[in-house]
């Protein structure tokens, strides 16, 4: 099956440039490829990787495309062509040895004798010292050579790094882009796709990998903590505490809990707002609807403040108590005065 640049879902900027480079044979050697995490830069690489490979390619009057069938294309998509060399690691630094040796293997005849591709997956991993070593073979790589280095931070980058490659950016895909990606990819029916999309923040990655019950159930979660902790005579510190803990009770879920809580009371921002079309958790609209009424806008960006300086707090490197952060929040979701005091980080 074709495997074409032009089909990179939600990155159409990034995919006519490079088709255009295609078309004209114009392709720089050394592309990096930035944009915030998820948006499909590795896999655009990859497709990229396989039209370069192609033995086919460039195809009649479809020069972004690699045909998909010839051994090149299947091994690409098998992962074993000798010429494809990915640098990707789970660990937090690429190491200048591993470096080191995908440079060397761009140097070993193989026998496929066409063109190599190095793929560098999160360049911005390497030290100073791994990307010194780069440096001469992205100004001179060796024969038909191409570099793909992949970034979501594009400016930890040296810039001897940067300016020797051409940037091609990669932009958060649209809530309506990315709703049609999971209905056509995962079959998801349009109610939950436009979930999925909207609670993944643009990053179709994170979308296709999301596991669409556990979100829904961690949405819901979230959800009855905002409603629980209503200001009023019956909000309760001892309810606050008690929200805060189940919040907590998984560190790791922390940030991703939060995130959805942040889109929750977006929800009802807009809604206060006059603005129904644009809400992300459709299929909860009816108690979306009452909330914005009953706390009107006042309230509701008073919550929405106060869960933006728990975020930051939460995001800080730092090892700050995270119990006791989210109990700050939920005792000002209850309208409650703090307790204790944050320290002042942000
Ligand atoms: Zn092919």
């Amino acid at each position: 099956m074709r495997v074409a640049i032009d089909q990179l879902a939600g990155q159409s900027a990034a995919a006519e440039h490079l088709s255009g480079a295609l078309g004209a044979d114009r392709l720089h050697h050394a592309l990096l490829f930035a944009g915030p995490d998820g948006v499909g830069k590795f896999h655009a690489a990859r497709v990229l990787a396989q039209r370069i490979l192609c033995q086919r390619a460039p195809l009649p009057k479809d020069p972004g495309a690699a045909c998909g069938e010839c051994n090149a294309c299947i091994k690409v998509a098998g992962s074993n062509h000798a010429d494809l060399h990915v640098l990707d690691t789970e660990d937090r630094m690429l190491k200048i040895d591993a470096v080191r040796d995908a440079i060397a293997a761009l140097h070993v005849r193989t026998v496929e004798r066409g063109a190599k591709v190095l793929i560098i997956r999160d360049a911005d991993r390497m030290n100073p010292n791994a990307q010194n070593a780069l440096l001469k073979t992205l100004e001179e790589p060796p024969g038909h050579t191409h570099l793909i280095l992949t970034s979501s931070r594009p400016r930890s980058l040296l810039l001897t790094v940067r300016s020797r490659c051409q940037e091609i950016p990669f932009r958060p895909v649209s809530t309506q882009g990315m709703t049609e990606i999971l209905v056509r990819t995962k079959g998801l029916p349009e109610l939950e796709a436009r979930l999925v999309a909207a609670l993944s923040q643009g990053a179709p990655g994170r979308a296709l990998e999301t596991d669409v019950p556990a979100l829904i159930e961690a949405r819901n979660q979230v959800a009855d903590v905002d409603l629980r902790l209503e200001p009023g005579p019956a909000a309760s510190v001892a309810e606050a505490l008690k929200c805060a803990q189940q919040l907590t009770d998984d560190n790791k879920q922390l940030a991703a809990r939060l995130d959805l809580l942040s889109v929750w009371l977006r929800d009802q921002i807009l809604l206060a707002s006059g603005a129904q079309s644009e809400i992300a958790n459709t299929d909860r609209e009816p108690d979306l609807v009452k909330l914005a009424e009953t706390r009107g806008l006042t309230e509701v960006l008073r919550r929405a403040r106060a869960l933006e300086i728990t975020r930051a707090l939460v995001a800080l490197p730092q090892n700050l108590n995270n119990l006791l952060i989210t109990e700050q929040l939920c005792l000002a979701l209850a309208g409650q005065p703090s307790s204790t005091q944050i320290p002042r980080l942000v």
